[in-house]
C-alpha cells in the first residue's frame, strides 16, 4: 500500500512525499501505475476528478522515462501528450507537471491552450519539450502548423493520454482528437532510439462515465 510497491521510482517518491506530502496511493492510482508501468495494452481508466487520477497518469509515466539509462533533456522529443476538454484542467495538469518535474529539471512540459498565448508557446516547442498537455483545438493547430512539433514526435512518443474522455465527446471534440490521433500515427515511430520505453503507442482514457462507446 505505497507509492515504492506500486513501481514508482525513488526521486519522485521522495518528492511526493517531501514536496506534495502525499504518501498514500488513493485506489484509482493503486489499480492504474501498475498497468501504465507495464504499458503493454492500452489503459481505460474509470476515475471521476479528485480521485488522484493526474498522478495515476503522470507517476507512471514519469517513472519509465527517469528510469531508462539513456540520458534524455529537452531536446530529446515528446514522450507523452496529455489532451484535456478545458484550458482549467490542461494548467491543472501542467502545474503538477511543473511539480513532479522539480525532481528532474532537465525534463520539460509545455502547455498548448490556445488564447493570446500562441507565439510562447512555438517558442516553447522550439526550444523543445518532453510532455504536451493541452486542449484539442489548440493542440491539433500546432500539429498542422509548427513544423518542429512533428520532429519531436518521432521516436519518442509513447504515450498519448485523453483525460476527461467523456467531456471531450460531450463538447463535441471527436472529430478533432480523431484528426490529432490521425496526425500522430503518420509520424514514423523509429523505436530503437529509446529501447527502454514501450515498443508501441500507448493510449489511455480517463473517464468518470461509461459513455462514448467505451
Ligand atoms: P485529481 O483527481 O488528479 O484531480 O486529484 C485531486 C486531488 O487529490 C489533488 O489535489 C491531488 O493533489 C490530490 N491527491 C492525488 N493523489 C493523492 C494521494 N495519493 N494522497 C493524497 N492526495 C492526493
Amino acid at each position: 500500500d505505497s507509492f515504492e510497491a506500486l513501481g514508482i521510482t525513488s526521486p519522485l517518491l521522495q518528492h511526493l512525499s517531501e514536496k506534495m506530502h502525499i504518501s498514500k496511493p488513493t485506489r484509482v492510482q493503486k489499480l492504474s501505475i501498475p498497468t501504465l508501468l507495464e504499458a503493454k495494452n492500452d489503459v481505460f481508466v474509470h476515475a471521476q476528478t479528485g480521485s488522484g487520477k493526474t498522478l495515476a497518469f503522470l507517476l507512471p509515466i514519469l517513472t519509465r522515462i527517469l528510469s531508462m539509462k539513456t540520458r534524455v533533456d529537452r531536446q530529446s522529443g515528446c514522450f507523452a501528450m496529455i489532451i484535456t476538454p478545458t484550458r482549467e484542467l490542461a494548467s491543472q495538469i501542467y502545474s503538477v507537471m511543473l511539480t513532479l518535474t522539480q525532481c528532474c529539471h532537465y525534463l520539460v512540459p509545455c502547455l498548448l491552450i490556445g488564447g493570446e498565448r500562441k507565439k510562447s508557446e512555438k517558442a516553447r516547442l522550439r526550444k523543445g519539450c518532453n510532455f504536451i498537455i493541452g486542449t484539442p483545438g489548440r493542440i491539433l493547430d500546432h500539429l498542422q502548423n509548427t513544423q518542429v512539433i512533428k520532429e519531436q514526435f518521432a521516436s519518442s512518443l509513447r504515450y498519448l493520454v485523453l483525460d476527461e474522455g467523456d467531456k471531450l465527446m460531450e463538447l463535441g471534440f471527436e472529430e478533432t482528437i480523431t484528426d490529432i490521433i490521425k496526425f500522430i500515427h503518420e509520424v514514423p515511430l523509429d523505436h530503437s532510439k529509446f529501447p527502454e520505453l514501450p515498443k508501441r503507442l500507448i493510449h489511455t482514457l480517463c473517464s468518470a462515465t461509461l459513455k462514448g462507446g467505451v
